[in-house]
């Protein structure tokens, strides 16, 4: 199927906005044009090193590996390519719960109230193994309480993991601190970096941390390949079983496109820091031009300690379903995760003492490096109208 431009206007007019860049983001098109040329002339396995298209392969992903252990501050062999962020979790989570299970008899992980499913989900699943789990509160902003998490983590705690970035919010946790903590009683931390990196320049050694996870298709780079980062002197059991690949932590013929793609993103990134300021100008733009059209409007999630590029809003007296049917030129999200036709309101806002109403009011706008002004002027426009639309109909119809 190839889709065109065009397909992502409505009425061949009106030309959506995209502000679901946490959800997804385009890729570069440099990362396309490596990942084609990849496709055709690096069809070689990584691991035959000893003919030309495999060396030629190799030696792309020793490249690639070099590009994303430097922009997060990790050697080359710290790094363990994966299918994406959800493989690095279950890998982390899982790899260090049965390593240090076995090598030290502890048993307890700490994760925060508002990690992705893909921490929350692999926490439930040691659980049934025998991992005593502890969900660590968020205050109200959806940061990581350091008090209470103090009084729950002891000698017993394998790991604590909490995400460097809040995917729904955009909110900062104190993942220093957070290792402090950890330190004092031996403890590793794990931190879901998915959003962050690529976003605003992260530090294995500058936090401090023992591992983290992040995936391509958040910053510009292709989908199904993330890595985790996980430091040399910490040993980790494999999820998959197979070859030796990815020393013996992660089996399975190397994604050779893929990883290379994710190396000339990370590269890009590196390169692009600066941006973020521009993107945070245009988000605080949309924040402040939406609370003066629409009125009763309050932000979710820290005020300063967030996300440059994310902005999540809670409309007073309008469902947050009913206002994204109402402005099909704006993509955008909410949290909720849909059970059986019944949105179920978000784990994190409710985590963080909001309504139930009021999360299903709220709705995420997350922005990428190529959102312009007249952009947000567009979905400014098409929020207004839609708020406008959803109350008078609840003022009509109760
Ligand atoms: N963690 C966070 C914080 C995310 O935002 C996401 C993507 N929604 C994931 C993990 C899962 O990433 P992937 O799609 O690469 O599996």
């Amino acid at each position: 199927m190839v889709l065109s431009t065009s397909d992502l206007c409505l009425e061949g007019r009106t030309c959506l906005v995209y502000l679901d860049a946490n959800a997804s983001t385009a890729p570069d098109p440099e990362v396309v044009s490596v990942v084609a040329e990849a496709m055709t002339g690096l069809y070689g396995n990584p691991s035959s090193g000893h003919h030309k298209p495999g060396s030629l392969a190799a030696r792309a992903v020793t490249d690639a590996r070099e590009d994303v252990g430097a922009l997060v501050g990790a050697y080359p062999n710290e790094v363990i390519f994966t299918s994406g962020a959800t493989e690095s979790n279950n890998l982390a989570l899982t790899g260090i719960w049965q390593a240090r299970l076995a090598s030290e008899g502890r048993f307890k992980v700490v994760v925060s109230a508002t990690e992705h499913p893909a921490v929350l989900k692999t926490a439930e699943a040691l659980a049934t193994v025998g991992a005593e789990v502890v969900i660590a509160p968020v205050d109200q902003t959806g940061r990581v309480d350091l008090q209470q998490l103090a009084t729950l983590v002891d000698e017993q705690t394998v790991m604590i993991s909490v995400m460097a970035a809040n995917n729904e919010t955009g909110t900062i946790n104190p993942i220093g601190e957070i290792v402090q903590l950890a330190r004092a009683v031996g403890a590793l931390v794990h931190t879901d970096a998915t959003q962050i990196v690529g976003r605003l320049p992260f530090s294995m050694d500058g936090l401090d941390v023992d591992l983290a996870s992040f995936s391509g298709h958040k910053m510009y780079g292709p989908r199904g390949v993330g890595a985790l980062i996980c430091r040399r002197r910490i040993a980790l059991a494999p999820l998959l079983h197979g070859g030796g690949h990815e020393r013996g932590r992660r089996a399975g013929t190397l994604n050779t496109p893929g990883i290379v793609g994710l190396g000339v993103g990370a590269r890009l990134a590196g390169m692009r820091f600066h941006e973020a300021a521009q993107i945070e100008l245009l988000r605080d733009r949309l924040h402040h031009a939406v609370v003066e059209r629409v009125g009763e409007v309050a932000l979710n999630g820290h005020a300063t300690d967030r996300l440059p590029n994310t902005l999540n809003l809670r409309f007073h007296e309008a469902d947050a379903e009913a206002l994204m049917a109402a402005m099909p030129s704006v993509a955008c999200s909410t949290g909720s995760a849909c059970h059986s036709g019944a949105p179920d309101p978000s784990h994190v806002l409710l985590a963080m003492g909001i309504s139930r109403e009021e999360a299903q009011q709220s709705i995420r706008f997350s922005l990428s490096r190529t959102t312009t002004r007249d952009e947000i002027d567009r979905a400014v426009d098409a929020i207004a109208a839609a708020v406008a639309y959803v109350r008078r109909a609840v003022a009509v119809h109760g």
